[in-house]
């Protein structure tokens, strides 16, 4: 690392973990009880994805469901009844090149033993204002978190790969009509997606638009003002819901050129969570393009921190 920075004494941490997830939290639970006495650095948003959705009801121990904010508050506080430090802050930097590796936080550079990499992945989102100010209230980037909140209504769902296809097809087991927003004339999921969808008898796909404003009020979200994308005018179709499906971008940029990662930019696991450095273990959303749920996400949290304790305890034979 080439920046000034403090070093904090010459204290080596056992286990760094980086994100607040299920993943990262469940992390923290296991090496807390193991008594490798975790810090947990936080990241952007702390509690990670499902702070931003509204009911959890898919998650084992909760059948009347909980709001996603609470499920998070309380792996947080059995984190914290085992001993986990939390930093409020993100990672800015990694030295994965030599070991105990240095992890560097606002201006201080931490030493581990043991990297969890727990740091999720972003939804991408259009970026346009208004589908921040409805996010929780009729947008969402997640069907199978929010969708059955869209009974018998009327959604839209925006973008045109396999994710976009599978939230709209799941959508449909609610929602009286879904409407794909693609901003081509076709669609980039696989073939047999694209049949399904075209064969749905609730599903329609609206061409060649891209989404301008998502429109509402104090309820929620009332519709979206569409763009054609070939003539460039102006059209509003009224909706209960926007679902964003663009894709997903996990949160590694840190770690270029010094983790392995695949062609999307997931960082790659084998033999459980280990990455290409020993040592440094990947858990979570960070590491599965394909699952990408929160019971999923703790279970390889728990599985990093069992990783990471039998990784001190060769290394001390
Ligand atoms: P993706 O394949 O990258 O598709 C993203 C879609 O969003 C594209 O259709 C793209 O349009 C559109 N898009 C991107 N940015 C946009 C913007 N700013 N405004 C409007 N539209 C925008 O992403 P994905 O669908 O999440 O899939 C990611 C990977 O996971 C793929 O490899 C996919 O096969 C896989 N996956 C598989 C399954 C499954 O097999 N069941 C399910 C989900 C995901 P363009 O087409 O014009 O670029």
């Amino acid at each position: 690392m080439k920046e000034p920075a403090d070093r904090v004494g010459a204290e080596v941490e056992d286990v760094l973990i980086m994100g607040s997830g299920p993943a990262g939290l469940t992390a923290a639970i296991y090496a807390g009880r193991a008594n490798l006495n975790p810090l947990l650095v936080d990241g952007d948003q702390a509690g990670g994805q499902l702070t931003i959705t509204t009911e959890v009801e898919n998650f084992p121990g909760f059948p009347e469901g909980i709001l996603g904010p609470e499920l998070m508050e309380r792996m947080r506080s059995q984190a914290e009844r085992f001993g986990t430090r939390f930093v409020a802050s993100k990672v800015s930097r990694v030295d994965l090149g030599s070991w105990p590796f240095a992890v560097q936080v606002d201006n201080v550079i931490r030493l581990t033993r043991c990297l969890i990499v727990a740091s999720g992945a972003s939804a991408r989102l259009l970026g346009l204002p208004s589908e921040k100010k409805f996010m929780g209230r009729g947008v969402s980037a997640c069907a199978t978190c929010d969708g059955f909140f869209f009974k018998e209504q009327d959604v839209l769902v925006v973008g045109g790969g396999d994710s976009a296809c599978e939230e709209a097809l799941y959508l449909t087991k609610f929602a009286r009509r879904v409407r794909i927003v693609h901003r081509r004339e076709k669609l980039r999921a696989s073939g047999i997606m694209q049949k399904r969808v075209m064969e749905h008898p609730k599903i329609q796909v609206l061409w060649n638009a891209i989404p301008e404003e998502i429109v509402g009020d104090a309820r929620g979200v009332t519709g979206v003002r569409l763009r054609d994308t070939l003539t460039g005018v102006l059209r509003e179709e009224a909706c209960d819901g926007v679902f964003i499906a663009i894709g997903h971008l996990p949160n590694t940029a840190v770690f270029a050129d010094q983790l392995e990662t695949d062609a999307k930019g997931y960082i790659v696991t084998h033999g459980g969570t280990s990455t290409s450095v020993p040592g440094v273990f990947a858990a979570g959303d960070v590491q599965d393009s394909r699952y990408r749920q929160a019971v999923s996400a703790a279970g390889s949290g728990c599985m990093a921190a069992l990783d990471a304790a039998r990784f001190l305890e060769e290394k001390q034979r």
